[in-house]
């Protein structure tokens, strides 16, 4: 009733041969599946169901699914393949491979083609295409044929082209090319439902955006994670463990690789860092002041900076893995997604410290560890975790701190790296101190005892006045030098660590 164009009269419902095609081969596809349930086992179904299920797949995107096919293909082939080669050599001595006719080789060829750079697209590929400009024929004419726009037929015609402003989703048909001629009062009723389809449309969007996994888990994701399960490295991709702001973290059972020295983990967390654009932005302020990323900032291309974000968080957990601190140990990174082993166990992770509730006796063993990796990670890792709080600290085995997220995590030479340790400071000894532990220094305390730097201010706002300060004389210092060799006492060159 609300559709200006009036309600339809039990119209049949039309549906093409296509469609029922279509239908005919998704359903098709989706028993094969289930018959084989081999990728994606749907009897692995857990409490929450596994992630990537028949109906998760998009079927609606043929190349999605072509893709997909043809992986599953390939995979079949090479098991022939395998077959043919053992039944081919036998029991001689003198055997050939046919290694090189396989089709699937683990992550080898880095399959480029999808890639779209930012820079590449002329037009804003978040924005469509502007309707073509509507003809002005018959506005204006000569002589006596001059129309004004109270001409029916012309303010008709202009109602019908005016229709091509209104939202890019708002099928508005052809109605320029069978010269539809539009009433006002057609005209403004279709404006009002435009607006109103408008504002529920981007609701709706809203919506998801918030709701789920959608947002990262888009069909190239989607073909990624499906990719490591069918070459083997995972067994299943079980569900979702955390959504947040920039990343989605699923939990998976590893499975094997070809590599003979390299081991699974039983159970892996993969964490997709969003590839939507609205998020990265405010972190922007960590990498592009990160020397370490300098040249490759200026290239601003949304889809690297967010695989930067997944590198990043690469580099900084190997560096702590070879300083022994207790922290996911990473196990591939492919793109913007970053596989490392579980911290917890049977799908369920290690709770967050903010969610546990400690013995007077474990707060305290608990902040010692907090202390002592505070200062492994300044001293031995040249790293600032700069996200430092009870949210980013897992109590493991009912035992020890395990420290993730450290994807923003900087060198303490980073412009702002000591007010980025200071603030880590300032959770972290709140957090112990409100947790009872009278041992607990306080936050310019824990400071010093991590860096070392004996800043003598008493109070907050002096504290952080010479922390900036450091932080200029040694920003003045590369300016001067050209390179980054610390101002901080006793604190040498930064330690070239696994990179
Ligand atoms: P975010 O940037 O979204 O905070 P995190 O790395 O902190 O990303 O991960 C979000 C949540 O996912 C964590 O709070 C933790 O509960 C879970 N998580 C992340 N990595 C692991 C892991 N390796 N093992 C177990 N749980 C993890
Ligand atoms: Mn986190």
């Amino acid at each position: 009733s609300q559709c200006p164009w009036g309600a339809a009269k039990g119209a049949a419902m039309s549906c093409s041969l296509a469609d029922v095609m279509s239908e005919q081969l998704a359903k098709e596809l989706q028993l094969e599946e289930e018959e084989e349930s081999a990728a994606f086992p749907e009897r692995a179904a857990v409490a929450e169901g596994p992630f990537v299920t028949g109906e998760n797949i998009d079927t609606s995107s043929d190349l999605m699914l072509a893709q997909m096919l043809q992986m599953e293909f390939d995979r079949e082939y090479d098991a022939q393949l395998r077959r043919e080669e053992k039944k081919f050599n036998g029991d001689s001595k003198v055997s050939i491979s046919f290694e090189n006719y396989r089709k699937v080789h683990p992550f080898d060829s880095d399959s480029s083609e999808d890639e779209v750079d930012w820079q590449d697209t002329r037009h804003d590929p978040y924005r469509a295409d502007k309707p073509t400009t509507t003809p002005k024929k018959g506005f204006i004419g000569k002589g006596k044929d001059i129309t004004t726009k109270h001409d029916e037929v012309v303010c008709g015609r202009k109602n019908t082209a005016r229709m091509e402003n209104f939202a890019p989703e708002f099928q508005v048909g052809d109605g320029i090319g069978m010269d539809l001629k539009l009433s006002n009062q057609v005209f403004n009723a279709l404006k009002q439902h435009a607006y109103s389809e408008e504002r529920r449309s981007a609701r709706l969007h809203e919506k998801k955006e918030h709701s789920t996994a959608e947002k990262a888990v888009d069909p190239k994701t989607r073909l990624l994670l499906y990719k490591m399960v069918n070459s083997g490295m995972l067994e299943t991709i079980t569900g979702c463990i955390s959504t947040g702001k920039e990343s989605v973290v699923f939990h998976a059972y590893g499975g094997n690789t070809n590599e003979e020295d390299k081991v699974i983990p039983p159970e892996c967390a993969i964490k997709v860092f969003k590839t939507t654009l609205n998020e990265f932005k405010n972190r922007d302020k960590y990498i592009k002041d990160d020397y370490r990323f300098k040249d490759r900032f200026s290239k601003l291309n949304p889809r690297k900076i967010i695989r930067m974000w997944a590198e990043k968080e690469m580099h900084n957990l190997t560096r702590m893995q070879n300083a022994g601190i207790p922290c996911p140990q990473v196990v591939i990174l492919k793109k913007h997604v970053l596989v490392m082993s579980f911290i917890g166990q049977d799908q369920a992770p290690a709770p967050k410290l903010k969610d546990v509730k400690l013995s007077s006796e474990d707060m305290k063993k608990a902040y010692y560890q907090v202390l002592h990796m505070m200062q492994q990670l300044y001293k031995e890792c040249n790293l600032v975790h700069a996200d430092l709080s009870e949210y980013n600290m897992l109590w493991h085995e009912g035992k020890v701190v395990w420290l993730i997220d450290v994807s923003q995590s900087v060198e303490p030479t980073h412009p702002h790296g000591l007010e980025f340790l200071f603030r880590d400071c300032r959770n972290v000894s709140q957090f112990f101190q409100k947790g009872g532990v009278t041992e607990a220094l306080n936050e310019r305390e824990l400071f010093n005892a991590v860096s070392n730097l004996n800043i003598t201010a008493d109070n907050e706002v002096d504290f952080q006045a010479e922390i900036e300060a450091l932080e200029k004389m040694n920003e003045d210092h590369v300016q001067k030098h050209g390179k980054k060799v610390s101002a901080f006492p006793g604190d040498g060159d930064p330690p070239v660590c696994g990179e």
